[in-house]
C-alpha cells in the first residue's frame, strides 16, 4: 500500500509521482524545488484517533507509521529512534516568566541527535530503492546518524564533513565503518560536493533539503511533543535552525496534526540562530508572502551544528514558519556558551552548542518579555558529549589533589 498520494513543490506547487522522482522539482532546481511529501489526509483523519499510537505499544517514532513515507515495516531498524523524554522545570519557568517550560531531549537518540529521525527514514528509503550506496554532506550530525542507521544494513556509507567538524562526532563515523571524507572547506563546500558526486556515481543522496523523506522524520519530534502533554501542545516552541529542515518538519508535524483533528491550533514555532550565521532568520525578516529571496553569506559560530551559510532548506523554512505564525530569533555565540552552563546545571540535560542555542533563544526573548504567561518547549537536538571544546572554555578546571583527606580539607 502506498501513503504517499504525491510530492509536491514548495514553489510551483506542481505535484510528482514519488516513483518518477527522488530529489527535488525538476522545473524549480534543487534550491528552490524541495518537495514536500502529502498524504490523503482525509482518510487519515477518519482512521486515526488520539489513542491510535499509543495502542501501537512502540516507544519509537515509529509509533506513527501510518504518517511517514515508508511502504512497510520490513526495513525499519531494530535501534530505538524518537519517543525522547520531555521533562518540565516548573521552578525555572517561573524564572523565566514562564507558565510552563518543557525540555525535549533529543541528544538521548541512538546517535545522540535529532538527525536520528531524519537518517532512519532515509535509510529505509536507500533500501527500498535498491541503492548499494547512501551519501550526505553534514557538519557532523546527519553523517554521525547515517553512517548509524546504515550500519546494521548492508548499504555503504560514503560521507563529507568539514576538515573542522569537532572530534566526536568524526569518531562515531569511523567507528559505525562508514567512508569518511574531512573536506578542506566549510560544510556549504562539501555539501555542493557530496551532491556532485551522488550525481556523477549513482549514491542515493541524504544531504539535507534535497532529499523529501528527511522532513517527514524531523516532522515526529512535534508528534510526540504533542502527544507527550496529552495533545495540548505548549504555546510555543523553539529550535535552532541551521539548513532549515528540522523547524520545517517541526512546523508540518503540528500542521499536519491539526489537519488530521489531533490538536485544535499548531504553537508557535520559533527558530534560533547563531548572530554569525542566521540568513534563514534574514530572508524571514525580507519575506514578503510571495518569493523567498535567497542571499547566502559566510557562517561563522561555535555552535557547528547550525553553521550554515547557504541553507539549502531556507524555502520550506521561511515558508512553513510564517504560516505557523511563528518567527525567528538571533543569539550571540556567549549566550549559547552561557546556555549550555545554565541548562546542564539546571536540568540536568547537557546539550551540543546548537541544542542549547534552542534554550539561548528562549532565554532571549523571556528578558524581552515576549513568553511571559505563556508555555514553551524547547528542542534540545544534540548531545554534549559531541562537541565540549568550546564548553570546556567555560567551565573552569577540576582540582588536582594527593589522595589524603588532608588535600581535600585544603581545598573545601
Ligand atoms: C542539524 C542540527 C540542527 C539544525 O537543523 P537544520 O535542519 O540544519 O536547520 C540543530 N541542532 C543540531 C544539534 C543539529 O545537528
Ligand atoms: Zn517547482
Amino acid at each position: 500500500m502506498a501513503r504517499i498520494a504525491s510530492l509536491r513543490c514548495v514553489s510551483c506547487g506542481a505535484e510528482y509521482d514519488p516513483d518518477r522522482v527522488d530529489y527535488t522539482c525538476p522545473a524549480c532546481g534543487p534550491r528552490r524545488g524541495t518537495l514536500e511529501v502529502l498524504y490523503n489526509y482525509d482518510a487519515l483523519r477518519r482512521r486515526l484517533r488520539p489513542t491510535s499510537f499509543a495502542e501501537t505499544g512502540n516507544p519509537s517514532m515509529w509509533r506513527y507509521l501510518p504518517l511517514l513515507p515508508i511502504d512497510g515495516e520490513r526495513y525499519i531498524q531494530p535501534l530505538r529512534v524518537g519517543w525522547t523524554p520531555v521533562y518540565r522545570f516548573p521552578e525555572l519557568a517561573a524564572e523565566l516568566g514562564l507558565e510552563e517550560l518543557y525540555v525535549k531531549d533529543d541528544g538521548r537518540n541512538p546517535t545522540a541527535s535529532y538527525k536520528d529521525r531524519a537518517s532512519s527514514v532515509v535509510v529505509i528509503k536507500a533500501q527500498e530503492k535498491r541503492a548499494p550506496v547512501v551519501t550526505c554532506a553534514s557538519t557532523g550530525n546527519a553523517a554521525s546518524s547515517l553512517a548509524g542507521f546504515a550500519a546494521a544494513t548492508k548499504l555503504e556509507t560514503i560521507l563529507f564533513v568539514p576538515r573542522t567538524a569537532p572530534q566526536a562526532k568524526v569518531a562515531q563515523l569511523l567507528v559505525y565503518g562508514a567512508r569518511v571524507f574531512l573536506v578542506n572547506g566549510s560544510y556549504d563546500i562539501a555539501y555542493d560536493l557530496a551532491a556532485e558526486a551522488a550525481e556523477a556515481f549513482g549514491w542515493y543522496n541524504r544531504s539535507a533539503a534535497v532529499n523529501p523523506y528527511l522532513v517527514e522524520g524531523k516532522k515526529t519530534g512535534a508528534f510526540e511533543l504533542a502527544e507527550q502533554l496529552d495533545w495540548k501542545p505548549p504555546d510555543a516552541v523553539l529550535v535552532s535552525v541551521g539548513d532549515g529542515s528540522v523547524i520545517s518538519g517541526i512546523c508540518k508535524g503540528f500542521a499536519e496534526l491539526v489537519r488530521i483533528g489531533l490538536i485544535e491550533r499548531a504553537p508557535q514555532v520559533i527558530g534560533v540562530q547563531a548572530e554569525g550565521a542566521a540568513p534563514v532568520a534574514a530572508a524571514f525578516e525580507r519575506y514578503d508572502g510571495e518569493t523567498v529571496e535567497i542571499r547566502d553569506m559566510e557562517a561563522s559560530t561555535v555552535a557547528d551544528s547550525i553553521c550554515v551559510g547557504a541553507p539549502r532548506d531556507v524555502v520550506k523554512a521561511v515558508r512553513y514558519v510564517h504560516a505557523n505564525g511563528g518567527h525567528l530569533v538571533t543569539v550571540p555565540d556567549a549566550s549559547i556558551l552561557e546556555a549550555i552552563g545554565i541548562l546542564a546545571r539546571r536540568t540536568g540535560v547537557f546539550a551540543e552548542p546548537a541544542g542549547a542555542a534552542a534554550f539561548a533563544g528562549l532565554r532571549r526573548l523571556a528578558e524581552r518579555g515576549d513568553l511571559t504567561g505563556r508555555s514553551a518547549a524547547v528542542m534540545i537536538t544534540g548531545n554534549g558529549l559531541k562537541d565540549i571544546t568550546s564548553v570546556t572554555k567555560t567551565i573552569g578546571e577540576p582540582v588536582v589533589i594527593e589522595p589524603t583527606l588532608r588535600a581535600i580539607e585544603e581545598h573545601l
